[in-house]
């Protein structure tokens, strides 16, 4: 006997539970994750304060790449390469003063060289492993 396409929305609604009879976390009645008794908080699996830092500014680079406002002057300079690998938090805010500061430099060149130093200064200080995790254009 035919019963339509597995597929068809009338197939996913047949199998659907209403949200009353859906299972709730035992700690604070929220649905609960798939096989679990607690909802995606409470299993652990979710961070009240993510680790976002950073990402802000990296996506502001991300957006003057594609827009074509990161000059290759810049980029090829150690000042900008030596930042790879170090984590967003602080690489991403660093590098976007960098490109506001290159910005003025003509008009500002003590700003320029005081976030030049600042810069250095960070990549020198980062001990141990780093973990590249920047966008290529970040990287050349
Ligand atoms: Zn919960």
């Amino acid at each position: 006997m035919w019963h339509g396409s597995p597929n068809s929305i009338a197939a996913l609604l047949r199998c659907q539970v209403p949200h009353a009879l859906q299972r709730k976390c035992k700690r604070c009645g929220k649905l609960a994750l798939r096989g679990q008794v607690h909802c995606t908080m409470h299993a652990g699996r979710w961070s009240p304060n993510p680790d976002r830092a950073g990402r802000a500014e990296s996506r502001k680079l991300a957006a003057m790449e594609r827009a074509g406002l990161l000059p290759f002057d810049l980029l090829a300079l150690p000042v900008w390469r030596n930042l790879n690998g170090i984590p967003t938090a602080q690489r991403a805010p660093t590098r976007l003063v960098l490109v506001l500061a290159w910005d003025k430099r003509q008009v500002a060149p003590l700003h320029w060289a005081k976030v030049q130093r600042q810069a250095l200064d960070l990549a020198t200080k980062q001990p141990g492993k780093k973990y590249n995790t920047a966008h290529w254009y970040e990287n050349i």
